[in-house]
């Protein structure tokens, strides 16, 4: 049978895949995973046909009548004709768009463009504001570029040191382990994660900080390079600025007064510091750990600090990166769908920038809307007087996957139209009133950006079931019927008008073609013309800003917003396990994953689950100051006796963002998923 060559439905690595017409899966030959996949991407084929798969439109005529089949013109119909009533009524905010950093770029791009020209709404943003949107904004202002990893994946593997900050990459994403197996491997994480056995038993060290101290163990390893003499001092002088004013908060943080707040010994701090200034080829990483607080930004800044203080971004075979999360998180964040951006990386509030994205547009600049709210404040807005009271979602499950998500639930019911385009039944889908059944990643052509910034094709392997549209045909159909033109259902079509959009911006994608990724050429962004052979090095000259300089950042401790207190006492932080990916919304739906982890748990030191009257393998409630989520109780000696753990791939009462503090980097708008205080209570009659 004829296979397809594509890449995982699943995470930033974009493992290669072979898909045959049956939806059999295998692994392909691909530099990030070498013919290699983890559970998720062996099982994915159980998507494919899967008998829970949406395929006809549901709608509910009245939020008291249940989803009912119909027909694409009359779903289509309704929500356009809903659309034009809101507006009508209360203005072009009315209607807001919700995207997904698993979107294809052509997604992510007629999203945006859609929001701005076919709705003139400024209410657009995605559920990557949830789980990039610190390392990004760091990124950009230490390099003037925000590209997760600006090398190749490839280069780790002469690696001799890899510190890894808040990434359990041995679960999220395991192939990426392959290429650290010759590293020492140091490890930041409240949790003895299989990454942190793997580093321990190899040589290197879990530091293990109090959860939203991990700035100040950044701080205490900056002053200890300092006062050790490790400071590449050429490097700093030559590329970068900002030393001086970020060592001043620094100096106050000695390693012994860092682990007085952040818990991890002075002695490991000095040890690490020592490490990574006496190797050749050194890097450091950072993910979701460092990134979701509500000071996420400042604490990327910290670990961004110490990397130029050692001199590594921009050095071959060294450097600093974010390990992003979602299949497109670096593209998604690129294209459009976020609530300040235009195509190429660009500011929606940069005269240039709209000036060159309304002339690809065929619209004057002045036309265009501002900057929107992001993820988090859009969605308590909605149904509120002055928000939207209408909601596009595609490819999200805000239902699971957004902080507090019991206000969710209730701003979701205040609105007067709820529109979610998805593949599976979801929490959101199945709360909404009319639902779109669409495509997924073997069915339809698209390209992805992966964690290193190399555009990848998406390729159909099979037709989708009958009654199933793309993303882009829903799209293009309601521009259609708003009677708005410009909106191509054709994925090349979309990519090539993306191309000219994103051409000079920072992510630049003028030069990448399908047919030159069809050709096997590896293109990673900026790509400014169809002779450039693409960029899978950044930052080994000059950085991105102006004065090609990299900037380090002074940045200084601020506690989490929420701390325990006596009715709250414990530190709950949240995260991924390895056979479920994100809300579970399909991985639960995977009948070998589920068998694995069909439920949700609660990680706890067994002295803190006895004085809470708990038992392993019973239940429990976790409870914050915004709600409550059940969990099965799991013993774990070597968690903090202060840390608890919940995944958050799980929804209805074991949603652990039920319990999650909103609260948001004022930089980013990023929410803190990874501190908040709770306590636990027996599960009445478990
Ligand atoms: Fe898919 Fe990520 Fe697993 Fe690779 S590591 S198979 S991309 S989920």
């Amino acid at each position: 049978m004829t296979r397809t060559a594509t890449h995982c439905p699943y995470c930033a690595l974009q493992c290669g895949q072979w898909v045959d017409g049956s939806g059999a899966v295998d692994g392909r030959e691909f530099p990030t995973n070498r013919g290699g996949l983890c559970q998720k991407g062996w099982t994915s084929g159980a998507l494919l046909g899967h008998p829970e798969r949406l395929t006809t439109p549901l709608l509910r005529p009245s939020r008291s009548d249940p989803l009912a089949p119909v027909g694409w013109d009359v779903a289509l119909g309704h929500v356009a004709d809903r659309i034009r009533a809101l507006q009508a009524e209360h203005g072009p905010d009315a209607v807001a768009v919700f995207g997904a950093g698993g979107l294809t770029n052509e997604k992510a791009y007629l999203l945006g463009k859609f929001a701005r020209v076919g709705l003139r709404t400024s209410q657009i943003d995605y559920n990557g504001r949830f789980c990039m949107s610190s390392a990004a904004a760091a990124g950009n202002r230490a390099f003037g570029v925000d590209r997760g990893m600006p090398f190749p994946v490839t280069d780790l593997d002469d690696a001799e040191v890899v510190l890894l900050a808040g990434a359990n990459v041995a679960e999220t994403m395991p192939p990426l382990m392959g290429h650290l197996t010759g590293a020492r491997l140091v490890v930041v994480d409240p949790r003895r994660t299989p990454t942190a056995e793997r580093a321990v038993a190899a040589g290197g060290l879990h530091l293990q900080p109090v959860p939203g101290t991990d700035l100040v163990l950044a701080l205490g390893l900056l002053h200890a390079a300092v006062v050790d003499g490790l400071l590449d001092a050429d490097y700093l002088d030559e590329r970068t600025t900002g030393f001086d004013e970020a060592w001043r908060l620094a100096a106050q943080w000695w390693p012994e007064r860092a682990e007085r707040v952040c818990g991890v010994p002075a002695a490991d701090m000095r040890t690490v510091v020592a490490w990574l200034a006496g190797a050749r080829r050194r890097y450091v990483l950072t993910a979701r750990g460092a990134e979701q607080h509500a000071h996420g930004v400042d604490t990327v800044s910290a670990w961004i600090n110490l990397a130029l203080a050692l001199g590594l971004p921009g050095r071959p075979g060294s450097g600093f990166g974010t390990v992003t999360g979602q299949g497109n998180g670096q593209g998604g964040r690129e294209h459009g769908q976020k609530s300040d951006q235009l195509p190429g990386y660009r500011s929606i509030t940069d005269p240039a920038a709209r000036a060159h994205v309304a002339g690809v547009w065929g619209v004057d600049p002045d036309d265009l809307p501002g900057p929107g709210r992001s993820a988090t404040e859009l969605l308590a807005a909605l149904g509120r007087p002055d928000g939207p009271k209408a909601l596009l979602v595609f490819g999200s499950n805000v239902l699971v996957s957004a902080p507090h998500a019991g206000a969710v639930a209730e701003r979701l019911a205040a609105l007067d139209l709820l529109v979610v385009a998805d593949v599976l039944p979801g929490e959101t889908a199945m709360a909404a009133d009319v639902v779109l059944p669409v495509a997924q990643w073997a069915e339809e052509e698209g390209t992805m950006t992966n964690l290193e910034g190399r555009v990848l094709r998406r390729r159909r392997a099979l037709r989708p079931p009958p009654g199933v549209r793309t993303d882009l045909e829903v799209v293009s159909g309601l521009a259609e019927r708003l009677g708005v033109g410009g909106f191509p259902a054709e994925p090349e079509a979309v990519f090539d008008e993306l191309r000219a959009a994103s051409a000079g911006g920072t992510a630049d994608y003028a030069g990448i073609s399908y047919a030159r990724l069809d050709a096997g050429e590896a293109l990673h962004w900026p790509c400014p013309d169809e002779a450039h052979p693409g960029t899978p090095r950044l930052f080994t000259e000059r950085f991105g800003h102006a004065d090609g300089r990299a900037r380090l950042v002074p940045v200084d401790h601020t506690p989490s917003a929420e701390l325990p207190d006596a009715a709250h006492p414990l530190r709950a932080t949240t995260g991924r396990v390895l056979v479920h990916y994100q809300s579970g919304a399909q991985t639960r739906r995977v009948a070998e994953l589920s068998a694995v982890v069909p439920e949700s748990f609660v990680e706890v030191h067994p002295d803190t689950a006895a004085r809470a009257g708990l038992v392993d393998g019973e239940w429990a409630r976790v409870v914050s100051r915004r709600g409550a989520a059940q969990a099965r109780v799991r013993c774990v000696p070597s968690l903090r006796p202060d840390t608890v753990f919940l995944p958050f791939h799980f929804g209805a009462g074991q949603a652990a963002n039920l319990v999650t503090n909103p609260v948001l980097d004022p930089i980013s708008r990023m929410p803190e998923f990874k501190v908040c205080a709770v306590r636990l209570e027996p599960l009445a009659g478990s």
